[in-house]
């Protein structure tokens, strides 16, 4: 089995884990009550999408 030759560095370590972060999803405020809420979906606050009533709050 193959094994490393050097143990992996603190610096190289690290820097393979720059791209390793948590995700923080985008939220958009909703034009109808201002609730924030996520791109293209329903506002969960009044139940209104692009304007429309679709879903009774
Ligand atoms: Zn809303």
């Amino acid at each position: 089995m193959a094994v490393p030759k050097r143990k992996t560095s603190k610096k190289v370590k690290n820097q393979r884990r720059t791209h390793k972060k948590l995700h923080v999803p985008g939220m958009v405020a909703c034009s109808n009550c201002g609730e924030l809420t996520k791109p293209h979906h329903v506002c969960r606050a009044c139940g209104q999408y692009d304007g429309k009533q679709v879903v009774e709050a």
